[in-house]
């Protein structure tokens, strides 16, 4: 009789912090049992189709068999050079396709990929947090060691580089910033991009600017791009993702931007690791890219009437927040005497209406409920009457 072998995980998965969400999921599905009419304001997942033109692009793109082979791990040339005529276009940044752009299969991909370029084993990340969880989590995979930056109001919900301690800066190699800011939706300018990219330079960090809601703004206020300030490039790449733009969360595309040496790097773990992106996705993306100016504003339309709704609908109930400027997330503190799990699971219970608790993206973010703006209108106002009885 053979013998099973057991099947132990490595200590890198056993070292992953507990998934927050996979409680919350519990908690919804329960609720779904009961029947409750839920609305679900925890996911950052666009309710709106892919833009038409997209899809049709893709169509056409599927037939082609020279698309059924592998694609290159860099992308195409073609999408590479659309990116760069984008950036020229939206920011007045000139990139080179060919050494300053990279493909991704998603930027979740790069920014959980590069890491694994540039950290050797005991090396220190910065990380922000409350944030998105694959910076800890890519960090840990690489044998790095995070070192928090705690987002707080107080500092406009930009990492304090002052407070950092020296011990700490003399191990740090990479730094992950995002602006505009999920879960916080707050939004950097030059000043501190200015501070950012002097900080790096003086203590040799390579800064990693995840802009996946650059174009997701309120009130024509255009959110800046890294690359735009200067000397960025010298110190740092800057991620895309075409998910929240033009709602292809689906497709897993995106790319990363700047600094070559990075591109570089960052390149030579995708050709060892992953084949690209098929080529009808690029087309694809393309054609995104391209978009026009008018289909774009529909949607940060769209968007807009939901975020007035919930924001002056909680702002009347009392609510401590601030008027998002930019991505599809409120951010605001939870009534005294609850935790952000607590008021969560009250939400849930008597209003039907689901937020992420802030904890979930760090531990600074206690104390803070995250609402995704991914529901109709109609649904917003009917969560606000809600979440008003329920309190
Ligand atoms: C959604 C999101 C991403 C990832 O987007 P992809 O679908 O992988 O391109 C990256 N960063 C932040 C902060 C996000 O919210």
């Amino acid at each position: 009789m053979r013998k099973k072998i057991s099947i132990d995980l490595a200590e890198r998965v056993k070292d992953l912090p507990p998934y927050l969400f996979a409680a919350i999921d519990r908690m919804k599905q329960e609720a779904l049992k009961k029947g409750i009419d839920l609305i679900d304001l925890s996911i950052g997942d666009p309710d709106i189709p892919t833009p038409r033109h997209i899809v049709q692009r893709m169509k056409k793109a599927v037939d082609d068999p020279a698309h059924h082979r592998y694609p290159s791990y860099e992308g195409m040339l073609s999408f590479r050079q659309s990116v760069a005529d984008w950036y020229k276009r939206r920011f007045n940044v000139k990139l080179d396709p060919k050494t300053e752009v990279l493909s991704l299969i998603g930027s979740k991909e790069g920014i959980g990929h590069i890491p694994l370029a540039f950290i050797n084993p005991g090396d220190v990340v910065l990380v922000p947090s409350p944030g998105y969880p694959v910076y800890p989590v890519a960090t840990l995979f690489a044998g790095g060691k995070s070192h928090i930056m705690p987002l707080i109001e107080k500092n406009k919900y930009l990492p304090d580089l002052k407070a950092i301690p020296h011990s700490v800066l003399k191990r740090a190699r990479l730094m992950f910033i995002n602006y505009p800011n999920n879960p916080t939706s707050a939004v950097a300018g030059r000043a501190y991009y200015k501070e950012v990219i002097e900080f790096a330079a003086k203590h040799n960090i390579l800064v990693c600017h995840d802009a996946a809601y650059s174009e997701i703004y309120y009130d024509g206020k255009k959110p800046m791009s890294f690359l735009q300030a200067p000397g960025a490039k010298d110190v740092g790449i800057e991620f895309h993702s075409l998910s929240k733009t033009y709602n292809m969360t689906g497709w897993r595309i995106g790319f990363a931007a700047g600094n070559a040496g990075a591109i570089a790097g960052l390149g030579k773990i995708k050709t060892n690791l992953d084949s690209g992106i098929f080529q009808a996705v690029q087309e694809a993306g393309i054609e995104a890219i391209n978009t026009k100016d008018s289909v774009l504003s529909k949607i940060r339309d769209t968007y807009q009437e939901r975020r007035d709704i919930l924001y002056k609908g909680l702002k009347d109930l009392g609510f401590e927040l601030n008027k998002p400027m930019a991505t599809f997330y409120l951010w605001a503190k939870v009534p005294k005497g609850f935790t952000s799990e607590e008021f969560v699971s009250h939400l849930l219970n008597n209003a039907g209406v689901l937020g992420t608790p802030g904890n979930g993206f760090g531990a600074p973010g206690e104390g803070y409920i995250r609402f995704a703006l991914t529901v109709p209108a109609k649904r917003m106002k009917e969560a606000v009457a809600r979440i008003k009885k329920a309190l």
